[in-house]
């Protein structure tokens, strides 16, 4: 046996790659050709790697100073070939990098496939970019064999892609001086990937503003043909692209597959000079909320790419994609000095106010595909009402909300503020978890009865900025589950205003049920809120509301909760027939002042807080029921 033969190690992918594989090879999605997109992404990712670690280390580059992607077919032999002189890996890093999976898109996205089973699943592979694996969608063994720039060593990694893969020392001279050779050996329905026709289209279909030049070799030993020239897209000028240069390069930077809902693409000159090229992606992102999810938005000085790890835009718009080149760094900038550079934060402004103009001016000119990314992308942009003080008041004209009188088109706030009633003097709002649930709310009755439009919140973050931002128009905003409704002075549709008179029956029950209920409330009162339901919950005048609440302790950010205030509405009958209830039904009005209070809680979406209590109490009044 020879030394190197000795070598060959066999390891087991992670159990995550072989789900992932086993996936591709037995997806039926009729989009296969990602695969080489994925390929010379990589490929060109290598390439500027290697760039990066020239300005240190300029010997890398050695006498072959141009990065360069050759595809050589193989007709013969059913092989596609994928070459890059780029950085090149080691063992090891044959290993981290094709036997796990190491990126948090990836992960999201087996998750995804597994909780979409099937057909949808494959198609999924579409929507996402999935990497060095997706080979396995068109060959039955792949071959790599690389050379990490600088070393030398050269290494072999080879799988059949059923659950192990080889990797063993080979020979230099059977690897590339430097670089990666990628050896598809395709399966018998994808020969196709041998024809140049083929090749080319779908080269510079997908990969066509890769910033590296990628050529075509025809058979073994034949002539390169270049068939994109690296330039990069976001240097020409804006009349000389075209929507699907733009598209096909979006698809590159975004690893999406749809179409961008909106394009920025920019030069800013003066004190600071850079080209940005943004997009605002035409569908979710699945790891939006993800905490770890940095921004996508590339840093390139001079056309290298630096990093994806610059904030070049605030967290609230970590939506978008794209890059910003400048030539005002030098190209060994450190990060620390990048956060520190005053170009960043000129960047970051510049580019903050074109995305935002962009998105206003789409509401104004397309107002449906505005309504598409706010759909996306509007509880990601709320996060900039607290978090970006200065545009709070652009941000909340920018948004949009379902509301009472409109709960399937979101409205904006001037046009709320244009339709409030004579007298009322607040933007209301009710936060909570669905859509349904808000409808139902019993807070909501007095508001629907005087025809007084009421914002529905369901996103997490409407709790948080609610209560940072102030005011819009100089209208506050008010939680209508909190504090007195102050509605006795707006009155209700086909009414005029009219003044609660005092029951002292009631006046006493409220007094009964204050005494009875003790510490489990910090107030009884009667309400004009209500109109249909006898009770509902609010939270006192000050502190947080009932929603926010319950997200504070959720999250156990606070300990002791204020008590709620518990609402009577005096003019139901169930009220008003309690309150006439002669008083030595002393226990009776205990079973139903408790029962009362867990009603109330049971329509904000909570439990009885003694649930045998709960059913013994209602099995009490029950029986009274029957017997009478
Ligand atoms: P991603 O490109 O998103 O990181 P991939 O599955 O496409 O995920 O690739 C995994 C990793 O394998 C890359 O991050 C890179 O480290 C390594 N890799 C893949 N192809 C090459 C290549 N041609 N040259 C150097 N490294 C590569
Ligand atoms: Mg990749």
């Amino acid at each position: 046996m020879s030394e190197v033969e000795m070598s060959v190690e066999k390891h087991v992918f992670e159990a995550d790659v072989a789900k992932l594989l086993h996936l591709m090879v037995h997806s039926v999605y009729s989009d296969k050709n990602v695969f080489l997109r994925e390929l010379i992404s990589n490929a060109a990712d290598a390439c500027e790697k290697l760039r990066y670690e020239a300005i240190v280390s300029p010997e890398l580059l050695g006498s072959d100073p141009q990065p360069r992607i050759t595809l050589t077919l193989d007709e013969e032999k059913a092989r596609l070939i994928v070459e890059d002189n780029g950085i090149g890996m080691g063992r090891d890093e044959l290993v981290e990098s094709l036997g796990t999976i190491a990126r948090s898109g990836t992960r999201a996205f087996m998750e995804r496939i597994e909780a979409v089973q099937g057909k949808d699943g494959a198609q999924l592979i579409g929507q996402f970019g999935v990497g060095f694996y997706s080979a396995f969608m068109v060959a039955d063994n792949v071959d790599v064999v690389s050379r990490r720039a600088g070393s030398d060593k050269a290494w072999h990694w080879a799988s059949d892609g059923k659950g192990s893969y080889t990797v063993s020392a080979v020979d230099i001279a059977d690897a590339p001086a430097r670089g990666t050779r990628i050896t598809l050996h395709l399966m018998d329905d994808a020969k196709s990937y041998t024809s140049r026709w083929t090749v080319e289209r779908i080269v510079k279909d997908q990969s066509g503003h890769v910033p590296v030049p990628i050529s075509i070799v025809e058979k073994p030993g034949g002539e390169a043909a270049q068939v994109a020239d690296g330039t990069a897209l976001w240097t020409k000028q804006k009349s000389e692209i075209s929507k699907e240069d733009y598209t096909d390069f979006y698809r590159g930077v975004a690893g999406q597959y749809d179409e961008p809902a909106l394009t920025v693409h920019f030069r800013a000159e003066g004190r600071h000079d850079y080209t940005a090229l943004a997009f605002v992606p035409g569908s979710k992102p699945f790891d939006l909320f993800d905490p770890d999810r940095k921004g996508r938005m590339k840093l390139y000085v001079k056309r290298v790419f630096i990093t994806d790890e610059a904030e070049l835009l605030p967290r609230y718009l970590r939506f978008a994609r794209g890059l910003v080149d400048t030539a005002d760094l030098p190209l060994n900038v450190s990060r620390e000095m990048i956060q520190e550079s005053p170009l960043l934060a000129s960047i970051r402004k510049g580019l903050t106010n074109r995305v935002l103009t962009s998105i206003e001016k789409l509401a104004e000119s397309d107002p449906e595909a505005f309504a598409k990314v706010w759909e996306n992308f509007g509880s990601v942009i709320k996060e900039g009402i607290y978090e970006d003080f200065e545009r709070r008041t652009q941000l909340l004209a920018l948004s949009r909300f379902r509301t009472t009188a409109s709960a399937d088109n979101p409205r904006a706030l001037s046009d709320y503020v244009k339709d409030m009633k004579d007298g009322q003097s607040a933007i209301y709002y009710l936060t909570g978890d669905n859509l349904a649930q808000l409808q139902a709310s019993p807070q909501l009755e007095g508001f629907r009865a005087r025809g007084i439009e009421v914002l529905l919140l369901t996103d997490p973050v409407d709790s948080f900025w609610v209560t940072t931002a102030p005011d819009f128009e100089g209208k506050p905003f008010k939680s209508i589950t909190q504090g007195a409704a102050d509605l006795a002075s707006i009155a209700k549709q086909g009414s005029e205003v009219t003044a609660s008179e005092a029951n002292p029956a009631v006046t006493e029950f409220v007094s009964f049920a204050k005494a009875t209920l003790g510490e489990a409330v910090s107030d009884v009162r009667t309400s004009d809120r209500l109109t249909e339901s006898a009770v509902c919950l609010v939270a006192p005048e000050h502190g947080p509301d009932r929603q926010l609440q319950k997200m504070l302790q959720g999250a156990g950010r606070i300990e002791d909760a204020a008590k709620p205030v518990l609402e009577v509405n005096p003019r139901h009958h169930l009220i008003a027939a309690l309150a006439g209830c002669p008083a030595e039904d002393g226990a009776f009005r205990e079973d139903a002042v408790k029962l009362l209070l867990d009603q109330a809680r049971v329509l904000d979406g909570d439990r009885p807080e003694d649930p045998r209590g709960f059913a013994e109490r209602l099995s009490r009044v029950f029986g009274r029921a029957l017997k009478s």
